[in-house]
């Protein structure tokens, strides 16, 4: 199928009065069917929560696109949204209505002094012609299919009214008001506990199957990955390191990066034998002191001569599986001489 976003050698620096540009994400390549889930996964400040606010012009004012395109399959059309003017129409008529987006903290697109039916009614009498009853009819449906109970009274209830959970679950359904073919969700069960999250895990999977929308799903949580994910792309430190099949990257992660997340990840069955963590060996660079070569290089057991100066280039490991890493290459041309 035609990729429903494409988004093709993107790179995002921070930009400051008096200090030189920091790369944030560097020449990015992202695709997404429509229908999938592909999730970004990496720790804190490795970019991905900067790319999926790009996708829709969400970024703070320091940051800036650099580079690249975002290539989406809008109603009206294929767009650049990287070209869009941030208060365009076109980028207004997409952003929650065809891209919504969801969030840890329901409050930050949750308003405090409004209903959630209210809140609800907006969004879709903002992007669609309805009467205001029209309007109701749908919130009230849309909170009865995110499981909040007795929801056409629940509509008249004020977010802190509602749990932790019921408030995420409110969230969901507003950014569901106008069936958009894109959700962005940036770890909306990070905050929740073990019991709450595994619920809107599941919720999030059956919504999909009903409105039929893509996926893209930010967490540092593997465990997350694997419940939700179709694909998987693994950044670090700006760098989209591997990305491909959830199952296959599971199986057989090529990057050394991926190699020693997934070792630190406990075994999830054996609670008896519980595994000991294998964490990753020193801390993350601050992107300032990003080499120009691979991004893992001080941290990765099997760094060699090319590795801090030159950027391995991505390489195809199996079908739809990519990884950039110069042992990769080498394997190759050795296998290839
Ligand atoms: Fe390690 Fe070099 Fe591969 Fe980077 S390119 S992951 S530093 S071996
Ligand atoms: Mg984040």
């Amino acid at each position: 199928a035609k990729p429903l976003l494409a988004i093709n050698d993107m790179s995002i620096v921070f930009t400051s009065p008096d200090e030189p540009d920091v790369k944030a994400v560097r020449q990015v390549d992202l695709t997404l069917t429509p229908g999938k889930t592909l999730a970004l996964v990496g720790e804190s400040g490795c970019g991905k929560s900067v790319t999926a606010r790009a996708v829709l012009r969400l970024l703070d004012s320091n940051a800036e696109i650099r580079t690249g395109e975002i290539h989406f399959e809008a109603d009206s059309g294929p767009v650049d949204i990287a070209r869009l003017k941030p208060d365009s129409l076109a980028l207004r008529s997409i952003r929650g209505a065809q891209i919504s987006m969801i969030f840890q903290e329901p409050m930050s697109s949750l308003s405090p002094v409004h209903t959630i039916g209210d809140q609800i009614d907006e969004i879709i009498l903002l992007h669609e012609r309805v009467s205001p009853k029209q309007a109701r009819e749908r919130t009230v449906s849309l909170l009865d299919q995110v499981g909040i109970p007795g929801a056409r009274d629940r509509a008249n209830a004020y977010p802190f009214e509602l749990s932790g959970g019921l408030r995420q679950r409110a969230m969901i359904a507003m950014a569901l008001a106008c069936t958009p073919k894109l959700l962005i969700a940036d770890e909306p069960t990070t905050a929740l506990d073990v019991t709450t999250q595994a619920q809107i895990l599941d919720l999030l999977r059956q919504l999909q199957a009903d409105f039929g929308m893509a996926m893209l799903f930010i967490t540092h949580d593997l465990g997350v990955v694997a419940e939700i994910a179709d694909e998987v792309a693994v950044m670090y430190l700006g760098d989209v390191v591997e990305q491909g099949d959830v199952y296959e990257v599971f199986r057989a992660p090529k990057h050394p990066y991926t190699q020693a997340l997934m070792n630190s990840v406990p075994r999830l069955q054996r609670k008896s034998e519980r595994q000991r963590l294998s964490p990753i060996k020193g801390t993350v660079p601050s992107p300032k002191d990003r080499p120009e070569g691979c991004a893992f290089t001080s941290r990765c057991p099997y760094a060699f001569a090319p590795c801090p100066t030159i950027r391995p280039e991505p390489t195809v490991v199996g079908d739809g599986h990519v990884a950039r890493c110069h042992l990769l290459t080498h394997a190759r041309e050795e296998a290839v001489a």
